[in-house]
């Protein structure tokens, strides 16, 4: 919708008048900006850098971003008529609090520009045709359609009951694009181990922690602190949502990384372990009371086996030292991650060298522009990924606009 809204606007500056189409197969467009933020669609970030990304090279996020930036977004949809307001995470959100108001916003714009959106529509194949592009549908039930200029927005393979499952990378690869060797859920909750069935056993409880990825040889590879929530199955929220890609990325590569939490958020071991050496007669559960959520306490203590009603002074030097490693360096086994289904976003896909990232158009096909999340970049929560989505499509859509200038 971005694409199709910035390439009308850039033909109507330019005097052109072509016809836009958006064919999409799932019965409700922008399903994903439905359901993002909770109902609400974070919708870009207060802040948005290349560092937030992962995927593809910096410089080529970097070039997408700045011509497009967050400022820009806020200023399209203000003169939408959607104000955003920014939370203290600096997460942006419409002031309605509803992601239908952005939704509808997209959708009256294209509408005005006449940006003609055509659903349920889904392809399922594609062919090159002298220099535009037959699209196929993947049932009887509409009749190929012809283009002059393709842009694939078919986003990646998370929540695949909104229409993006993937297809998108068949139809790159079969004009001529590469996708990455992995193709793997990204913001995602993670499974806990049956070796570490306590954390399951806390479900409800959230608290503000520092998630770390550590390699086998325990060097440091990624560390998110935020909130992370105890479930049924194990760990969610946003703060394990951040890390799961960068766990993800390294199992694969070294099956012994690993997952250790700091449940003080900022907790240091030699100053914890410095001010349980001087608690005197007040209990451990006493001092623990001011830093976490009760039962927490309890189950953290019951790992490092030190009764929570002791006194400091009752507990062994070894004792002390096993509770604060547990708070401060608590290793949590992972399962498995819980698939697309639940997954925000898709890490990896069409590597960002196969387009020029001033245009989004492709370096390997004529008249080809991909976008979107379909693209070798995943951000991290926050407003990041729609950001990424909202500037391509601009970028792409400047582009189009420009190709048909200059081909007249
Ligand atoms: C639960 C959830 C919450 C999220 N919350 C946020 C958030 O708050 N902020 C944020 O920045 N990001 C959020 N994201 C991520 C964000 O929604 C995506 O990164 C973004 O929507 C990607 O945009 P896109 O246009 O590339 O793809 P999509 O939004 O996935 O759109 C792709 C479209 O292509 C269509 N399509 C796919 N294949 C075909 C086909 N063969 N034929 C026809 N049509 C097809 C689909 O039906 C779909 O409408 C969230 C994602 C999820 C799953």
């Amino acid at each position: 919708m971005m694409c199709g809204i910035m390439t009308a606007r850039s033909c109507k500056e330019a005097g052109i008048n072509p016809r836009i189409t958006i064919l999409d197969g799932a019965r409700k467009i922008g399903a994903k900006i439905l359901v993002a933020g909770g109902g609400r669609c974070n919708v870009t970030h207060h802040k948005v850098l290349p560092k937030d990304y992962a995927g593809g090279s910096r410089n080529a996020i970097k070039k997408v971003l700045k011509a497009f930036t967050e400022q820009e977004t806020i200023a399209f949809f203000a003169d939408l008529g959607v104000q955003l307001k920014q939370e203290d995470t600096g997460k942006m959100f419409p002031v309605t609090d509803s992601a239908q108001t952005v939704l509808s916003a997209l959708l009256n714009e294209c509408d005005r520009l006449g940006v003609q959106i055509v659903q349920p529509w889904r392809v399922g194949s594609i062919e090159p045709d002298g220099t535009g592009y037959v699209i196929h549908p993947s049932d009887d039930r509409n009749t190929p359609i012809s283009c002059d200029r393709l842009v694939l927005a078919t986003g990646g393979m998370a929540l695949p009951k909104t229409g993006s499952d993937g297809a998108g990378y068949r139809f790159a690869k079969h004009l001529g694009h590469t996708v990455t060797d992995r193709v793997f859920p990204s913001l995602v909750p993670l499974v806990v181990d049956a070796s570490d069935t306590w954390v399951k056993d806390l479900s409800g409880i959230s608290t503000r922690s520092t998630l770390e990825v550590r390699s086998g040889t325990g060097k440091r590879l990624a560390s998110f602190t935020n909130e992370l929530l105890c479930t049924h199955f194990g760990l969610s929220g946003p703060g394990v949502l951040d890390v799961s890609r960068w766990y993800l990325d390294a199992k694969q590569n070294d099956p012994d990384a690993s997952l250790v939490i700091n449940w003080l958020g900022d907790g240091r071991f030699d100053e914890l372990d410095q001010q349980l050496q001087t608690l005197g007669k007040r209990t451990v559960s006493g001092w623990l009371r001011d830093r976490l959520p009760e039962r927490l306490a309890k189950a953290i203590c019951q790992q490092a086996g030190v009764d929570p009603t002791a006194p400091g002074h009752a507990i062994s030097r070894e004792q002390r030292r096993a509770l604060v490693k547990m708070l401060v360096e608590c290793p949590v086994a992972i399962e498995r991650d819980r698939g697309f289904t639940f997954a925000e976003v898709t890490a990896g896909g069409v590597p960002l060298s196969e387009i020029a990232p001033s245009t989004m158009q492709s370096r390997v096909a004529d008249n080809l522009w991909i976008i979107g999340e379909l693209l070798d970049v995943d951000g991290r929560i926050g407003g990041f990924n729609f950001q990424w989505a909202w500037a391509g499509g601009t970028v792409a859509g400047r582009s189009i606009a420009d190709s048909l200038t200059i081909s007249g």
